[in-house]
Order: structure tokens, then sequence, then C-alpha cells
């Protein structure tokens, strides 16, 4: 039986003559080579499954094979890193790669990816340049910083920070602000890493000025204030704000350095959103140095910018890790662009998405969410309630927008089979469940995109 179905697999010459092989040659525009790598692949599949004796009868035996290769080329065209319809409302979403660029920004990366540039050339001396010097101005104008420079994320920032003027000597922070981010980033673990011992001060609710006082010695590098982004404190605290450490970070000749986590460049507390320090008012307080993300609050490209003292950003630019942990030119032309919004205030709220997002009203939201319903087929069962989307990120945790989330549900179709089959299916759709409902925010979903999010939610209520 076995063999009877093995001597019916024709030899592969015979399968490159077919019609099938020959139409697949075409549409994919790809070498004969390739097409016959797959197609012996392929063969050598359904001859397993006959020796295993899982090959079902019903099945043509060069159907199958021809079956698998054209599976093969379809994944050989689709990528792994693909495009998600955010139903979530989380703006600033980790999992789903935080912030969407500006129009600006995204110009500026074509640029930079399509043409050659002044990376690294200095176009006035016509000769070698300094990639640091092309973010630099831009930075210290939005930040009011006296020098910057940037490297490939916050993480690398604080470790930079760290082992280039801590390293073997000693760092003080509050017990209360020892926080872990997103499970892989440990202010402890990262000072360990970076040669710097910490000295931890204080109580986990409160950490007063004496305590930095009598903790500082002949040790101490570095009094660290990290941003506790992710989780509040409340009911029984007390902290010690950098202003205050200001004066004694001098006195006794050591760096003032905060780790502000999302940095925030545009005041989100004038729509009553949040009280995140502003980069250039921690950076007037006498801060030696901040570090913060670019693609959290700011909204744009995977980056950390470090900004402050001249003179120790200096020592970081002649440091061996600068080109280690350097950024790319794509990166730098979506930060650039990204930056130049913030130039004026009214402007960055008009030109850059998370900002956009996230003051985005409820109303907006409800009428966005009534528009996208109407175009609905009369099956599904649609309701809006009332309910709150987040910032993401580990960004301003407390911190709830009040939004309307989209319920929909189908008399025939199980929502969990098709809130996996959204997920899965192309273009990729992430909503959440509320009710045992498919539950959508319109806070993070552009209008661009209805059109094939109504597309997705008609094919899953079918399959
Ligand atoms: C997010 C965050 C980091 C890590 O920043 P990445 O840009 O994700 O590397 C470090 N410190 C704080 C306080 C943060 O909030």
């Amino acid at each position: 039986m076995k063999q009877r179905l093995l001597r019916q697999i024709p030899p592969i010459h015979e399968l490159q003559k077919d019609e099938a092989y020959i139409t697949l040659l075409k549409s994919g525009d790809l070498s004969d080579d390739l097409l016959t790598e797959w197609l012996q692949e392929a063969v050598a599949e359904v001859r397993s499954q006959i020796l295993n004796e899982i090959w079902t009868e019903e099945a043509s035996i060069k159907e199958s094979i021809f079956t698998a290769v054209s599976a093969r080329l379809s994944k050989h065209f689709d990528y792994t890193l693909k495009k998600v319809i955010n139903g979530t409302g989380t703006v600033l979403h980790t999992n789903l790669g935080r912030a969407i660029l500006s129009e600006q920004a995204i110009k500026q990366v074509i640029v930079a990816a399509t043409s050659y540039s002044n990376l690294e050339y200095g176009l006035e001396e016509g000769a070698r340049g300094s990639r640091h010097a092309l973010i630099e101005d831009i930075v210290k104008e939005v930040t009011g910083a006296e020098a910057a420079m940037v490297v490939n994320n916050n993480a690398a920032a604080v470790y930079f920070v760290l082992t280039a003027f801590a390293k073997g000597r000693e760092v003080i922070v509050s017990r209360g602000e020892l926080v872990e981010i997103g499970g892989s980033f440990r202010v402890s673990s990262i000072m360990e890493e970076s040669g710097a011992h910490l000295k931890e001060i204080g109580t986990t609710n409160k950490t007063h000025y004496k305590d930095y006082e009598a903790a500082i010695s002949c040790e101490t590098a570095m009094l660290m204030k990290v941003h506790t982004s992710n989780f509040k404190t409340i009911g029984f605290t007390s902290a010690v704000e950098s202003k205050d450490l200001t004066k004694l970070a001098k006195e006794k000749e050591v760096i003032l350095y905060e780790d502000l986590g999302s940095g925030a460049l545009y005041d989100l507390s004038q729509h009553g959103i949040g009280d995140e320090p502003h980069v250039s008012e921690v950076l007037a307080q006498g801060v030696d140095l901040v570090t913060f993300s670019g693609d959290k609050l700011l909204g744009g490209p995977q980056a950390g910018i470090i900004a402050g003292s001249k003179k120790l950003i200096d020592r970081l630019k002649k440091h061996q890790l600068a080109r280690v942990l350097r950024v790319d030119k794509m990166t730098l032309a979506a930060l650039e662009a990204t930056l130049k919004s913030y130039i004026d205030s009214n402007t960055a709220l008009k030109e850059i998405p998370t900002l956009k997002m996230i003051v985005k009203s409820k109303e907006e939201i409800k009428q966005e969410s009534e528009q996208f319903t109407s175009m609905l087929s009369k099956e599904w069962n649609s309701e809006l309630i009332e309910d709150f989307s987040m910032v993401g990120g580990g960004t301003m945790p407390d911190v709830q927008l009040e939004t309307w989330l989209l319920l929909l549900s189908h008399p025939n179709k199980k929502t969990q089979e098709m809130i996996e089959a959204l997920r899965l299916g192309e273009t990729a759709v992430v909503t959440r469940v509320k009710d045992d409902k498919i539950a959508i925010d319109f806070r993070t979903i552009s209008s661009n995109d209805y059109d094939e999010l109504l597309t997705r939610l008609e094919l899953v209520k079918e399959v």
C-alpha cells in the first residue's frame, strides 16, 4: 500500500513541466533553482506523510505537492514584522511598537534611507563630521540643555551614564525609586551591570533630604533620581525633588542625574492629563544630566536622549561606548523631525500622532465609533459604552483617559474565535474583550484604517 502510493509520486522533472509549476514560476518572479528546491521539499514532505501513514487517500498526490509549494511561496512574500490595527486604545502599547511616527519623521526616514546623506560629513568644511552634531542643536533648542547626545534607547542611556561616571563608585538612589520597567529593565540590575555600586537610602514610601545628606561619602559619584513612570505610591509618602538636591550635589561635588523615563516636551497637564515632569523644567532646576526615551511621550523613534552639562556630555561623546550605543541614520532622521515639531507646542499637538491620540476627546471617539458602526453590516450587534483608555508604555499609570468602547458581537459566531481570527489575519487587528464581546477603542485607530478594519470584521464573521 505504502509502496503503491510512493510510486505515484511523479519525478521532479515531470513536476517541473506541469502547468501548476509554470504558473507558480511566473507568479512569484522567482528563479527556477529556488522553486525546484521548494518542490523537492514538498515531495519529501508528502513522502514522509505516506511513510508515517498520515496520508489521507482523498487528496491527489500531485495536488498536495503543489499546495505545499504555493504555501511556501506565500510565506516567502509574507513579512514577520507586519502592520497591526491597534483597537486597544492604549496609545504607547509597548508590545505593538510604542509611538507611531509623524508624517515629517516618516519623510525624513525615507530621505535618509534612499539617498546618501551628511551623516558624518561636515558640508561646510567638506570634511569628516560628527553624527552627534546633527541632533545636538535641536535637542538643546527644545529642552534648553547646554549639550546633548542620543543613544539606542533610554535603557542604554541609563547604562551609559552610570558606567561612564560611576563605575566602581557609589550611586545613591531612594528605595522608593528602585523600579522595574516592563519586566526587563530594573534600575538595580542595570546598575550592577554598569559596575556602579547601588547605595539604597530611605524606605519604599519615604525618603528625606537628610537620608541623601547622610549617605554621601568620598565613595559617592552620583545622586540618581528615577522617575517612577509605571507606578504611584499614595498615602503616607514623601520624596525629595531634584530641585532640592542640586545644592547638596554641588557642595559635595557629585553628579545629580535624573532618569525621566518618558520625558515630556509637551505639557499634557494643560489638557488635564497627568503631571509628567517637563524635561526643560527639570534641567532648569539645575540637574546635571537627564535621560529619556524617544518613543514614549515624545512620540518619535526608539532612542535614548541624554541632555545636560556640556562638560559631562563631552566626556560621553569621547567614551568608547558612544560608538557601541550609537543610533543609525534613520533614527536620527526621524528624531530630528519629531523634535522640530516641538519648537512650537501647538505644532507638536498638530503633528505628533502620540499627542493627538492622547488628547483625543471622548466626544470625538464617540463620533468616530458611530461613523464606523454605520458602515458595518446589519447582522452585528453593536453598542457603545463609556470606558477608559491608557497612555501605556509604563507612562502615567494613574491617568485614565475617558473613552467610548464599541462592543461588537455576532449571533452566529463565538467572540473568542473572531478575536483570534482578527489577530491572525491580514491585516492583523488587536482588540480588547469586554463582557464576552469584541471591544474596540477608536482612540488608537486612524480613519485611514476604517476600510481595512471593516473588511476584516466582515470576513471573520463568515469563517
Ligand atoms: C521606559 C523607561 C526606561 C527604559 O527606556 P527604553 O527607552 O524603553 O529603553 C528607563 N527608565 C524609566 C524610568 C523608564 O520609564
